[in-house]
């Protein structure tokens, strides 16, 4: 029986994650589909595709050309353009498609977070005086950050920044998570900072900034999610395999 074939939108830990489950199972033939930010992405046991189709009907037309199965959404939850784009295609290509949603993170008792809609209410959030920040948003996301340089900034990313998307006098420390408790308060603690900027990602692997921060009562300005659109959602990558698993089951008895 021909081998059941997804479509994976990647680019995220739990992206690698199901793209391992998959690689080792006989039923499926899936393909990682990455946006191509990442200059040295991780190597990935399945096959991968780079850069983007040219929008949702480009992406539809690669669905129905490919005779992709099933579409799973796995990409960051600020990728909002690709979902969007995934769900119209899915649709247009009359393809399944599931997205794999991290929840969000929640403030705990001792927490102090300034809940903001977008960067630059964060970068407003962080009001007049000079403070020592800590910018964990992505090198994709710090223009807004650039009208507010009364701020010294660590610029924490995964590539290097582009030198005129920096705040003036910004810090750039290049590392890839996980992070653990204890680095992230000695982070904090070398550079004497006293806030950090974090879009509310979810997941593990970079959620000890939030312990750090606990224990050091530092402020968070925490930007909330973009609005995704609705498809049929699961939490963890266990769910989204056992999900693909029924429908490969129901493909091949019909
Ligand atoms: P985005 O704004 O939602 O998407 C912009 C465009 O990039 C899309 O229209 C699409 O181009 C292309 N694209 C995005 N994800 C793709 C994928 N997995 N495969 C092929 N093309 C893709 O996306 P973004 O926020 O720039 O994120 C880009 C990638 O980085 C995503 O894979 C995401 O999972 C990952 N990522 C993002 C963040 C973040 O904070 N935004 C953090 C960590 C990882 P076309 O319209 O031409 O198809």
């Amino acid at each position: 029986m021909a081998a059941f074939r997804i479509l994976l939108l990647g680019g995220t830990t739990e992206s690698a994650a199901l793209a391992a489950l998959l690689a080792g199972d006989a039923r499926f033939a899936a393909t990682l589909s990455l946006a191509g930010r990442t200059r040295t992405p991780r190597p990935q046991p399945l096959p991968v595709r780079v850069g983007g189709f040219g929008g949702a009907e480009a992406l539809a037309r690669y669905l129905h050309a490919e005779r992709i199965d099933a579409l799973v959404d796995a990409t960051h939850p600020f990728a909002a353009v690709m979902s969007h784009n995934a769900a119209a295609a899915a649709e247009m290509a009359g393809v399944a498609l599931l997205a794999l949603r991290r929840p969000a993170w929640q403030p705990q008792a001792a927490d102090r977070w300034i809940c903001v809609p977008d960067m630059p209410a964060a970068a407003a959030a962080l009001g007049a005086a000079p403070r020592r920040v800590l910018l964990t948003v992505g090198r994709q996301d710090l223009a807004p950050f650039v009208v507010a340089p009364q701020h010294y900034y660590v610029v924490r990313s995964v590539d290097p920044p582009a030198p005129d998307s920096l705040p003036p006098g910004a810090e750039t420390l290049l590392a890839r998570g996980p992070f653990e408790l204890e680095e992230e308060r000695g982070l904090l603690r070398h550079h004497r900072i006293d806030v950090i900027v974090s879009k509310n990602s979810g997941g593990s692997a970079t959620q000890a900034k939030l312990a750090a921060a606990r224990e050091l009562d530092l402020e968070i300005v925490m930007v909330e999610r973009p609005v995704k659109p609705a498809a049929p959602t699961v939490g963890n990558v266990e769910a989204a395999f056992e999900w693909l698993a029924a429908r490969h089951a129901r493909s091949s008895s019909t």
